[in-house]
């Protein structure tokens, strides 16, 4: 199939009339300035769609339940708590309905693949179904029904705390052991494989699965998110959770750190300099009140860095690189810092987080380049934010000023977002909206 687009975004700069050839939801050929004749034209701007690469579906139904103040002290671990006790009537079905109307909504802000960190296992007495992969099968289901690019990351959870500590009743949802694990990745073809985190993954359960696993395959894992857990992980190994990844040596490029929210200059350095990519969720991250990413040391050593919506507070990446720029503005009272050296900061924030996604994955994504994901956001350039942009002053727009300019979305070659809306959008609401009066009653 051929595509046409007034205008992209390719990795050296903006061409016109651009004409993509897509195979088997791939990139095969790239030719600017060409006759439209015979190809689908799709008048605006393309620019590549963004993998969001941090995603736990099932907590968008609970995005704004945790917002009452209360008195005391309402902190990670109180929202945590809360999030334990929603997720105790999800049955694989209402799993599927509500990944399938985030992953809809994902699509519709130009998003266009996720890494969904799927821990969510058991039955709600913590038994494993008698398929120990149905709910992984749910979220391919829907992403499936979405169309979105799904990199599904099962989780190994398997104690409350450092030194293999006996799981709470309220994780029980959670658990499973090693080569279980190992088991559940062959049967759900898993392309990434993820453990929830230092605290919850003992050392020796970490090296048990890596010695099975095939050397490639991508490994995601939440870190040094909370000073709590940093606290933890000091008392527990002497370490801080980077450095201690770093000092086994086990920090790669197909390593994922998410949040990676509380890193001295020494771990964040160390980390880029491995290759890590550090996935951030800003939203969720202030969401929580966690703190804010150590990124002048990261970036200044050639830091990789992609964004996720974690609890899906935003489903928009242009909020979460917003929070993240203007983050670092009030880290620094500073305007326009980039990434060093005059360019476009909102070009850079978008370009930079969207081909992030290629070592997270495993796939090749992010870029309008030949090889790549068909995954495309086609810009409405008649948007009063974008009207009269030219260039990279598109994106700068976008970022800082552009939400609801998104008019088309593709993923894998194929235009699921037509006029800002998704194409099965009313279907998967109403599915959705079933779900949700189920878990009121
Ligand atoms: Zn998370």
């Amino acid at each position: 199939m051929d595509i046409i687009f007034e205008q992209a975004r390719l990795p050296g700069g903006w061409a016109r009339n651009v004409r993509f050839t897509v195979e088997a939801g791939c990139i095969a050929a790239i030719t600017p300035d060409a006759d439209p004749a015979g190809c689908t034209r799709a008048a605006g701007a393309a620019i590549p769609a963004i993998t969001n690469l941090h995603s736990h579906a099932f907590q968008r139904a609970m995005a704004g339940l945790a917002e009452q103040s209360r008195a005391g002290v309402d902190d990670f671990w109180a929202w945590r708590g809360a999030m334990y006790g929603f997720l105790r009537k999800l049955t694989p079905d209402d799993v599927e309905a509500i990944a399938a109307m985030l992953y809809v909504e994902l699509l519709e802000q130009g998003y266009g693949g996720i890494v969904e960190f799927h821990y969510l296992h058991n039955d709600p007495d913590g038994r494993p179904y008698a398929d120990p992969a149905e709910m992984a099968h749910a979220i391919r289901r829907a992403a499936a029904t979405s169309g979105i690019g799904l990199t599904l990351a099962p989780v190994l959870y398997t104690s409350s705390g450092f030194g293999g500590k006996p799981a709470l009743d309220g994780q029980k949802r959670f658990l499973m052991d090693p080569d279980a694990f190992l088991r559940l990745l062959d049967d759900t073809g898993a392309e990434a494989l993820a453990f929830h985190s230092l605290r919850a993954v003992t050392p020796e359960q970490m090296a048990r699965v890596l010695e099975q696993v095939s050397p490639d395959i991508p490994i995601h894992i939440h870190v040094s998110e909370q000073t709590g857990e940093v606290d933890e992980c000091i008392a527990a190994t002497g370490r801080r959770p980077v450095e201690w990844l770093l000092d086994q040596g086990l920090l790669t490029p197909r390593w994922t750190l998410v949040h990676a929210t509380h890193m001295t200059d020494a771990e964040a350095e160390g980390a880029a300099r491995a290759g890590a990519t550090v996935a951030l969720c800003p939203s969720t991250e202030g969401n929580l009140g966690d703190g804010f990413f150590n990124a002048p040391a990261f970036l200044g050593a050639g830091g990789s860095f992609g964004i996720g919506s974690d609890s899906h507070v935003s489903t928009s990446p242009v909020e979460e690189l917003r929070w993240f720029e203007y983050g670092r503005r009030l880290q620094a009272r500073k305007r326009t810092l980039g990434a060093g050296g005059g360019e476009h900061v909102g070009a850079w924030l978008w370009l930079a987080a969207a081909a992030a996604a290629t070592r997270p994955t495993g796939r090749s994504a992010g870029l309008l380049a030949v090889g790549a994901a068909a995954d495309f956001v086609v810009l409405d350039t008649d948007h009063p934010a974008l009207t009269g942009r030219d260039g990279d002053l598109i994106l700068d727009s976008l970022v800082f000023s552009g939400q609801g300019s998104v008019r088309e979305v593709w993923a894998g070659g194929e235009r699921r977002v037509q006029n800002g809306r998704h194409i099965a959008r009313e279907a998967v609401a109403r599915a959705y909206r079933k779900t949700i009066e189920r878990l009121k009653a």
